[in-house]
């Protein structure tokens, strides 16, 4: 947060972009009235992807871990959330999961994602997986976790902002449809 003052209620879909510049919030309230949001995401983002079950996401998580971040703990478990809507953590969640291991206790890596990403542009789905992934190294949202996050795309924090954008958009445009 910046330290601006404006707080979302808990149903607001402008939620997922506190945190950005006021004259940010602006322009994308007004493209929302115009109705113009969703045609500035989908020209900008036509495509989906075809990462649609546990095992493609599994894979797709440890391709990009084993290019860019071959030093960080194995992954254990990686996985779509149904129970993960956009009104919890869409972001996802990174969970290390204590278990007792062989009388050990052993921290398990899990990577889970929104299911709602099942039908997002593949810009965003990779935007999630590398912030996750970004975070089997470092837990807080510093530096040093953005550098990681950039380093795997650099494109991360524009990705980032559209992602809420998307976000904020779907709840937007069910709410103009309902
Ligand atoms: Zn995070």
């Amino acid at each position: 947060m910046n330290g601006n003052t404006w707080q979302p209620g808990a149903k607001d879909p402008m939620r997922f972009l506190g945190g950005y510049p006021p004259e940010v919030l602006d322009q994308v309230r007004e493209l929302a009235s115009a109705g113009r949001l969703g045609d500035h995401l989908a020209r900008r983002y036509p495509q989906r992807h075809a990462v649609q079950t546990d095992r493609a996401l599994y894979d797709y998580a440890t391709e990009l871990k084993q290019e860019y971040l071959r030093s960080a703990p194995p992954l254990h478990k990686v996985g779509f959330d149904a129970t993960l809507d956009s009104a919890h953590k869409a972001l996802g969640l990174h969970t290390a999961i204590s278990r007792v291991q062989g009388g050990k206790l052993k921290a398990k890596k899990e990577i889970r994602v929104a299911s709602l990403f099942k039908d997002a542009p593949p810009e965003f789905l990779r935007m999630i997986v590398v912030h996750e992934l970004s975070h089997l190294k470092e837990s807080d949202h510093n530096k040093a976790f953005y550098r990681l996050c950039e380093h795997m795309e650099p494109r991360y924090h524009q990705l980032e902002f559209d992602t809420r954008l998307w976000l904020a958009w779907r709840e937007l445009d069910r709410a103009a449809k309902a």
